[in-house]
This record gives C-alpha cells, sequence and structure tokens, in this order.
C-alpha cells in the first residue's frame, strides 16, 4: 500500500468523475462556447456573489493574472513572507508584472491590518506605488492555518482607506470554509479577486477559477491569453471541477479530522521538537536537532509513506481524498511503531 501524504495534488479522479468527464458536453472555450466551462464559470461566480468568474489551467495562472490586473509595472504588492505568489511562483510576481513584494513578517502565512498599514508605502514618488494586498486562506506554508475573518474585515477597511486592491489566493479556501463554517458569498463581499483550485482537496485532475466584478475581470481573458493559457474543449475539465463542488466538498471535513488524529501521534514521538498547530489537512512538524531529516523521511519512505521537506528539518504531511481510512490506520499503526 502506498500512502502518499507528499500533496494534496496527487489524487487521481475516481470512476463516478471520470464518467461525468465522458459525459461532458464541449466546445472550443475560445469563442466561449464551450457549454460546461460557462456552467462552470456561472456556478462559481454565483458561489461567490461576483458578476464573472474564469477557468484556468493552474492556480499559479489565476494569481499571476490578478496580480496584472491589479498592478502596473513598479508597483508594489504586500504579501506575507510565506505566501506562494512570492515563493512559488516562480518569480513570476516580477517576470510577468514587474512588481515588487512588500514581505510581511506574519504569523504562519497570517498579517494584521495594523502590519499591513505600516507597509504601505507613502505617497513621495520615489517610492515605489503600493497597489495590492494578497492574502492566502488557508496558508500552504503556514501549515493550512486559517485566517480571522474579523482581521480581513479590517484589512479591507485600510485597502478601501488606501485604494488599494484585495486579492485572496484561495488555493485551499474551501478547507477554511468547510473548518470554519463560513461562506463563499462573504469572502465575495471582501475581496476584488479570489482564485480557487479544483485540483486540491476537491480532487480534480486540473483546474483553477479566478472570480472577480466585471470591472476588474474586464482584461482577464486577455491576459489569460498573453499567459498562453487559452484552452479549446476543455469543459471535460470543467465538468470534473462541478462533480467534484457537488460531491467532494463534505469529505474535506474527513481530512481535517485524520489529519489532527496524525498531529496528536506524531506529538508523541521523542524524535519530533514540535508540531505545529492543525486546523484543516496540513500537518507541518519539526524533527529534534539530533535527527537527520534525509534518515526520517527514507525510514518512512521504507514503510511505504511519503511525505515532503519543507527546509530546515520542518517536514510537511497532506490529506487528502485518495488517502483512504485502511492508509490511515496503517500510517497511524507504523507512526506507534516507530
Ligand atoms: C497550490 C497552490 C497554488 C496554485 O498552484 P498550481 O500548482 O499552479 O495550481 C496557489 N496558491 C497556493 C497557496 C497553493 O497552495
Amino acid at each position: 500500500m502506498f500512502i502518499d501524504l507528499r500533496s494534496d495534488t496527487v489524487t487521481k479522479p475516481s470512476k463516478s468523475m471520470l464518467e461525468a468527464i465522458m459525459d461532458a458536453k464541449v466546445g472550443d472555450d475560445v469563442f466561449r462556447e464551450d457549454p460546461t466551462v460557462n456552467k462552470l464559470e456561472k456556478y462559481i461566480s454565483k458561489m461567490f456573489g461576483k458578476e464573472q468568474a474564469l477557468f484556468f489551467p493552474s492556480g499559479t495562472m489565476a494569481n499571476q493574472t490578478a496580480l496584472k490586473l491589479h498592478t502596473n509595472p513598479g508597483d508594489q504588492v504586500i504579501c506575507d513572507k510565506y505566501a506562494h505568489i512570492y515563493n512559488y511562483e516562480s518569480g513570476g510576481a516580477s517576470f510577468n508584472s514587474g512588481v515588487s513584494c512588500n514581505l510581511i513578517d506574519g504569523n504562519r502565512g497570517m498579517f494584521t491590518a495594523k502590519q499591513v498599514e505600516e507597509a504601505i508605502n507613502p505617497e513621495a514618488y520615489y517610492y515605489s506605488k503600493t497597489s495590492l494586498v494578497a492574502i492566502e486562506n488557508t496558508t500552504n506554508k503556514g501549515g493550512g492555518a486559517c485566517w480571522s475573518f474579523d482581521e480581513i474585515k479590517k484589512i479591507k477597511t485600510v485597502c478601501d482607506k488606501n485604494k488599494l486592491g484585495l486579492h485572496l489566493d484561495g488555493a485551499r479556501l474551501w478547507n477554511a470554509l468547510v473548518e470554519k463554517k463560513e461562506t463563499p458569498n462573504q469572502y465575495g463581499e471582501i475581496f476584488d479577486t479570489i482564485s480557487v483550485c479544483l485540483s486540491k482537496g476537491l480532487g480534480c485532475p486540473v483546474g483553477s477559477l479566478l472570480v472577480g466584478n466585471s470591472e476588474i475581470m474586464k482584461d482577464a481573458l486577455r491576459i489569460r491569453k498573453i499567459f498562453g493559457g487559452n484552452m479549446r474543449q476543455v469543459g471535460y475539465l470543467a465538468a470534473a471541477g462541478l462533480f467534484a463542488l457537488e460531491n467532494n466538498m463534505e469529505n474535506l471535513k474527513e481530512d481535517h479530522k485524520k489529519a489532527i488524529e496524525i498531529g496528536a501521534e506524531l506529538a508523541k514521538l521523542s524524535i519530533i521538537k514540535t508540531v505545529e498547530p492543525i486546523e484543516t489537512n496540513i500537518v507541518v512538524f519539526q524533527l529534534n536537532d539530533d535527527v537527520d531529516e534525509n534518515l526520517f523521511m527514507t525510514l518512512l519512505a521504507n514503510k511505504n509513506i511519503h511525505i515532503i521537506s519543507m527546509g530546515s528539518r520542518k517536514l510537511r504531511m497532506a490529506t487528502h481524498l485518495d488517502y483512504t481510512d485502511i492508509m490511515h490506520e496503517r500510517l497511524i499503526y507504523e507512526l506507534k511503531s516507530l
């Protein structure tokens, strides 16, 4: 039994998802004639109470398009030092949009309205112009932490006062919604743009969307084309998305429960220094200083348990749709006998 906890992106489409894909009605989406893509975009925009949504081949492209829509070259974006848009998008913010990032030294990828206020550049011409604040919920590098919605509202007030855009990298927003019993509409009311992923907890093979009102989304289609993201009969993938939105949301709770149980077991191991708080489907833990990280990972790999390193002796496990109850029992058993 291969237990793959490296990422929640390792899932493969289920039989019923494949059936939904096979049954999809498709057309050429470059002519905006793919009925299933149009249906998915309408579904998501309605869900968030926004006027438009656009389907993307990746979360990175959706985020990068948002950065481009909100900024001009030379501008500055405020985000956390852990932000995906800064760390894991290959320097795209500078490459695609010519912007720099003002990194906030936050807590597990989250920051406060006061920190945003302090990070805004003064008006003087020799500063770069602050134009956007980007939030990530849940935080990836922050170990799946969920934001306080009250703090988000305070940040929105700061953005309004200073005429800054507000973008949400919601690759794992579904996890936060399920865990905190929040609604997409709540987020739609606050953020100018939101990106969401279908290929993480929801178990699709491909796909992300960017939502926003018509004014900010005006050039989204053009930017997606410039980034090389035009797709043709992509309704097959949109069908997977619609299927996942209707069938796989509830399972996220199960992922969270399993992650908490894994964390509890890890905390008992003497070779582990700390297990970070677990709120959703990500477990981040740190080994004792005298434990060799590669040795530990090899030990697990020999038991067919696969996890990833985040550097500086931090390791990560992510639970997901294809991590079954039987795998979970097995993992707990193996951790107990380490
Ligand atoms: C996965 C992820 C993305 C998008 O990644 P892609 O692999 O490009 O789909 C964006 N933001 C966060 C926080 C992520 O975890």
